[in-house]
């Protein structure tokens, strides 16, 4: 079973990566060509029903007078759940389907004319993922699709993509039911089932995802497909924890539902400061002890860890009291006295209502649940880690000293990953993190816009810059040039326009100084020669970067402290038109290089912004890039020369940086487990 999972996580890393190559590259050409979006907006309205709403932002239209079609000036950033910035493109247009039928009729349209689709159901993604990374793609927002229907007699519920996880603890607690799905109410079930659903059940359920019976989904190709243990297994396999927006658009879940708790007993107790190393502790000695794991899968122990206190809660959804006393007992027995303790019982669903964390846990259930009609936004990033053994003594006093050194608030929440959902065996389900006992989630609440400035600065000051030199005489091909490249581009932040004769320019670009001055002097009879201090790369490609690791590669960049350069030069035109064989130069084939080069600031940061420069180099490097350019040599010649080797490197930094788990880092992550 583990080689047959393994074996089909590769096939499964190839379909991905083939499609996204293929849209990438297509994607480069049609966005060239592409000066409007015309034929999609008659593609659309002659395929979906008249009061499909379709909103085409107004930046995206030529004619924004046109009657046809609703154009709207809004922020796609509100879109998503959680703001801050994350999104910087516009979609081409915004589809609100109301049925499985509607997105068919949309992903026929995008593949006919080569447009990317992205999906949203609740709008939860962290960082906006839902609403995609392209410019000009199109968005189909599931919310319409929210229908829920329960069968109380074998225990199992149908749900629209789009239904949030609120309105469905409400309606499946109605006959004694509840689903094993995360604490925020307003998540999208689609969204939050496809990659895990991690929630106060956990222990004793398991993962939403365990519990998905049967899927509806549309493929590529606009059909409509039935997915279950018989039914495409593979695509069950796969989409059962491996994340939202991948392989094809689940339209409707059928779920298993587990019982409701009968009641939820919950402590609570907090430290000031002074106690925070000695409770941390003690919250893994509680996890790590023998003696708990024979608790029963009913408690789930949680601690959150701020600047000013620590508090571990112990919640049980058992009958047998004395388990419940007696983990209070063990945690207490070698803490100092907690400064504040709080113990309740509250039903299933105000429980649900309360750890959403809305409002106060009073309030009528049914319209907070229920009824809602706007949803709440956060501002926050997040990362997370899992730990499958207790954090070192060093480290949580590094870890307490530098969460007291900040300015701003951080919240650390330590959730368990053990119990009944890691007694399934990992192969089951595409979901790769059951060995681990637990995680931290870490989320930082911007305290106000300046600050956030400073935090997301290194970001914002990252600037892309493209040149066209022409060197001809036809200024028509030039400017064409120039307006082809800045059709499908939002405004530049600045443009330069200007002639040189060659010499003037030679001088310019050699970078010595700023143009002017006497090139007999500064070219010819100099005298001393500049000296540089850099570390440099370099990769050829012969196709576009994809989508995936474009994404990659600027998180990667945005994440380090300094500055890296990064040249693209194209390799084509004349060049490559010499045969390969004609000399020993050997690089003809490539369509483009990039040179990174990066300037370290000081001796001490000098090791720390090597790493940083080859996880970007890592980023972009792939079967297409592992030729370098030998004028451009470099020692590093093992990240080249071994490519298994550069993907577990690859895989092992996704794991540092945290946040973004790709499918590809996910993959080799665990071909590296498996071989183990
Ligand atoms: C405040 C908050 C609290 C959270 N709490 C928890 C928690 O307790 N436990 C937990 O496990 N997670 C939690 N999450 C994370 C949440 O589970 C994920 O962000 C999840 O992806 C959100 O689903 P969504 O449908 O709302 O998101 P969306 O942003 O709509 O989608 C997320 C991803 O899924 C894709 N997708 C959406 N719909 C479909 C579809 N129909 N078919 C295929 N792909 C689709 C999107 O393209 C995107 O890539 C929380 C998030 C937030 C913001």
């Amino acid at each position: 079973m583990v080689k047959f999972a393994t074996n089909l996580f590769f096939i499964l890393l190839v379909y991905v990566f083939q499609i996204t190559f293929t849209t990438a590259s297509d994607r480069a050409n049609s966005k060239l060509a592409r000066t409007n979006n015309d034929d999609l907006q008659t593609c659309l309205s002659s395929s979906l029903p008249l009061p499909i709403r379709t909103i085409y932002p107004c930046s995206t239209l030529a004619n924004q007078n046109s009657s046809q079609y609703q154009c709207d000036h809004f922020n796609v950033n509100e879109l998503s759940s959680v703001r801050g910035g994350r999104i910087s493109h516009f979609p081409a247009v915004i589809v609100y389907a109301t049925n499985s039928n509607d997105v068919q009729n949309v992903v026929k349209c995008a593949t006919k004319l080569n447009y990317i689709v992205n999906t949203r159901s609740g709008g939860h993604s962290y960082e906006g993922y839902s609403l995609g990374s392209t410019y000009n793609n199109i968005v189909i927002n599931m919310e319409a699709i929210n229908y829920i229907r329960i069968n109380q007699y074998d225990g199992t519920g149908i749900f629209g993509a789009g239904a949030r996880i609120g309105p469905i603890y409400y309606r499946t607690y109605q006959y004694n039911y509840t689903i094993n799905a995360g604490s925020c109410a307003w998540m999208g079930l689609a969204g939050h089932a496809l990659g895990g659903g991690q929630g106060f059940l956990g222990r004793l359920h398991g993962l939403l995802s365990d519990n998905i019976l049967e899927m509806k989904a549309v493929n590529a190709q606009g059909e409509l497909i039935t997915i279950n243990k018989t039914h495409e297994p593979e695509l069950y396999w796969a989409l059962r924890g491996a994340g939202g927006g991948l392989f094809v658009i689940v339209t409707e879940f059928k779920i298993q539902l587990v019982k409701s708790p009968p009641l939820v007993r919950r402590f609570s107790s907090t430290w000031y400061p002074n106690a925070t190393k000695l409770v941390m502790q003690q919250y893994q000695s509680l996890l790590f002890d023998d003696k708990i794991s024979n608790f029963s899968n009913n408690l789930f122990l949680f601690m959150r860890v701020l600047k000013t206190h620590v508090a571990i809660s112990i919640l049980y959804f058992g009958i047998e009291f004395d388990e419940f006393n007696n983990t209070i007992s063990l945690l207490l027995a070698t803490l100092p006295t907690p400064n504040r303790t709080k113990l309740y019982e509250q039903d299933w669903l105000t429980f649900v209502y309360k750890s959403s964390g809305i409002a106060d846990g009073s309030g009528d259930h049914q319209q907070l649940l229920l009824d809602r009609l706007t949803y709440p936004t956060y501002h926050f990033k997040a990362k997370h880690l899992f730990y499958d053994r207790p954090i070192s003594s060093h480290n949580l006093d590094k870890f307490i000293d530098r969460l007291a050194s900040g300015d701003g608030e951080i919240t650390m929440i330590f959730l368990p990953w053990d119990g009944y959902l890691s007694t399934i065996p990992v192969d089951e389900t595409a979901f790769p993190h059951r060995h681990f006992k637990f995680g931290i989630q870490f989320t930082l609440y911007p305290t106000d816009e300046q600050h956030e400035k400073e935090q997301m600065n290194w970001l914002n000051q990252t600037h892309v810059e493209i040149s066209i030199l022409y060197f001809g005489i036809e200024f028509d091909e030039f400017n064409k040039t120039m307006s082809l490249l800045l059709a499908t581009l939002p405004t530049p932040n600045r443009t330069d326009l200007y002639e040189q004769d060659w010499l003037a320019f030679v001088y310019k670009v050699s970078g010595i100084a700023d143009g002017s001055g006497d090139y007999q002097q500064l070219l010819l009879d100099r005298l001393a020669y500049p000296t540089y201090h850099f570390k440099a790369k370099h990769l050829f490609y012969d196709r576009p970067i994809s989508s995936h690791n474009l994404d990659k590669f600027i998180d990667r960049l945005a994440s380090g402290d300094g500055q890296i350069g990064m040249m693209f030069i194209p390799w084509d035109g004349y060049l490559s038109t010499v045969p390969v064989d004609e000399t020993a130069f050997p690089h003809r084939h490539f369509k483009f290089g990039i040179q990174f080069t990066v300037s370290p600031n000081d001796e001490q940061h000098e090791k720390q912004q090597m790493n940083w420069l080859n996880r970007v180099y890592l980023a972009v490097y792939n079967d297409s890039a592992k030729h370098s350019y030998i004028n451009y040599i470099d020692r590093d010649t093992t990240l080249i020369a071994m490519s298994s080797e550069a993907e577990c490197i690859d895989a092992s930094l996704g794991i540092q940086t945290g946040n973004h788990f790709s499918i590809g880092v996910k993959i080799s992550q665990r071909n590296i487990t498996l071989a183990s």
